[in-house]
């Protein structure tokens, strides 16, 4: 409990600063790349070569920054009801498109209404962020599991029995795993083994800070040699999802 306490404030310490940084930080991409753009318009076809070359860099870093915002964003999330099955099931493409032929994608999604209160683009954002990385830690290839269900349910059988409070969602992959000092550190902000201009280390802060902006809960469970499985359990809600809930596309946000 108390280590949860100590990572929860320094995510909150973390996330405040890099909040406001993140903010002013777009709001000067947005002017630059909308100068560069008018820039453009003025430029003789032979500057335009140098204009892409600064627009690539100017737009990657405003995917960074936006992706610094959603982790550190405390108020402005949309909070939607949905459902977890249904929207992880609409997520099959833009998956199997983001990992690599000698990967595998197998799904374990309970076929049960479960309803949870979330933003959906985050949703969306985080689950892909753990696919990233299950298939980078699976430089040979592997299997990559996707399972979700309702926890605390009565047992097949039983006459009756406390209703399910929680969807746990399960990202598993058989790849590298992580040793103890960097599964401590590994929801960190900035945290990242994978080198310079490779890993950004916000995917795994983006989940932590999903999770508790549904009001749940991120946790990693990692064997060196054997493999990774993150979890993210999230409050079933009382409501039900309105309609059937079309997930929008996540911007690309594999800065790798
Ligand atoms: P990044 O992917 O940019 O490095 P993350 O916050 O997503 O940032 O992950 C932080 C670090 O945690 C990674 O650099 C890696 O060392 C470790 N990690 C994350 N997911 C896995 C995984 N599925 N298997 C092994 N290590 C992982």
């Amino acid at each position: 409990l108390e280590e949860a306490l100590r990572q929860s404030q320094k995510m909150e310490a973390l996330g405040q600063l890099t909040g406001g940084v993140a903010h002013d930080f777009n709001n000067l991409l947005t002017a630059a790349l909308a100068n560069l753009h008018l820039l453009a318009r003025h430029l003789p076809a032979e500057g335009q070569r140098f204009l892409g070359g600064v627009r690539t860099a100017l737009e990657r870093a405003e995917k960074l920054t936006r992706q610094l915002l959603s982790f550190s964003r405390q108020d402005a999330v949309n909070l939607t009801v949905i459902d977890l099955g249904d929207s992880l099931r609409g997520m099959g493409d833009l998956l199997e498109r983001s990992i690599r032929a000698d990967v595998a994608l197998e799904w374990d999604i309970a076929p049960v209404p479960m309803a949870v209160a979330v933003d959906p683009v985050q949703l969306e954002m985080a689950v892909l962020n753990l696919v990233l990385n299950a298939r980078d830690a699976m430089p040979g290839g592997g299997l990559i599991r996707i399972a979700a269900g309702p926890i605390g349910a009565a047992p097949l059988g039983a006459a009756m029995g406390p209703e399910p409070r929680t969807a746990r969602i399960e990202v598993s992959d058989t790849g590298a795993g992580m040793p103890a000092d960097v599964m401590a550190r590994a929801f960190d902000p900035f945290f990242t083994t994978k080198g310079v201009g490779k890993g950004t280390g916000l995917g795994l802060s983006m989940v932590y800070g999903f999770a508790r902006q549904s009001g749940g809960s991120a946790t990693i469970d990692s064997r060196p040699g054997e493999g990774t499985r993150v979890r993210i359990d999230l409050p079933l809600s009382d409501v039900q999802p309105a309609e059937p809930v079309l997930v929008p596309q996540a911007p690309a946000t594999d800065l790798r």
